[in-house]
């Protein structure tokens, strides 16, 4: 059933998303060294763990081409509200890199490190996750933790859950004067 918009007075369905007002810095090599010393204690892990092909969780699940762009809208435009617990980390452990390495597995531990460290960002986020450049975060699906491929806010959540995925959808951000308005984005 088609539910009408509030905000933009049609029958596109509204997605409300937060909005974060943190600055644009330029990236930090201090915050890319810590990222490495995360990295190299997570890959040494994965040396000593038992069968890590077998162990590792499987690859992330297909949203499929409306979610996916409604989803990327949504968190450029939101700013990466729920990015900040990334830190210098991004929630990459010994598990995600044992199932890049089952997806890619003539990748060695150096090239994975490296696979990583060139996706960091020219410029970031203060106070958000290393990898949270100024459009979004740099690491695509099968690079990030499962804790974010997981994650979906409310707003996603609701549009995810609800399954309808043939009405266009406008994304709202932020909430009073300071809200943005996406453009239609159709099926
Ligand atoms: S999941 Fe929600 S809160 Fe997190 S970045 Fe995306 S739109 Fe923002
Ligand atoms: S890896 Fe990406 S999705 Fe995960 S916290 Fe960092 S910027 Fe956000």
């Amino acid at each position: 059933m088609r539910r009408q918009n509030p905000d933009t007075d049609d029958d596109t369905q509204p997605i409300m998303v937060p909005r974060s007002e943190r600055l644009l810095a330029p990236a930090s090599a201090e915050r890319g060294r810590r990222l490495r010393k995360h990295l190299v204690k997570a890959l040494r892990a994965l040396r000593v763990m038992k069968a890590p092909t077998a162990a590792a969780p499987p690859p992330p699940a297909d949203l499929g081409a409306f979610v996916a762009r409604v989803t990327q809208t949504a968190c450029a435009m939101c700013n990466g509200w729920c990015c900040k617990g990334g830190g210098d980390h991004a929630y990459l452990d010994e598990q995600t890199l044992a199932r890049v390495r089952a997806e890619q597995p003539d990748l060695d531990a150096r090239a994975v490190l490296m696979l990583y460290v060139s996706r960091l960002p020219p410029a970031g986020y203060q106070g958000s996750c290393v990898f949270h450049g100024e459009q979004g975060c740099t690491l695509p699906r099968s690079l990030r933790s499962d804790v974010c491929n997981a994650y979906f806010c409310a707003g996603l959540d609701a549009f995810i859950t609800g399954e309808d995925f043939t009405t266009p959808a406008v994304v709202l951000a932020g909430e009073g004067g300071r809200m943005r308005t996406s453009r239609v984005l159709k099926p």
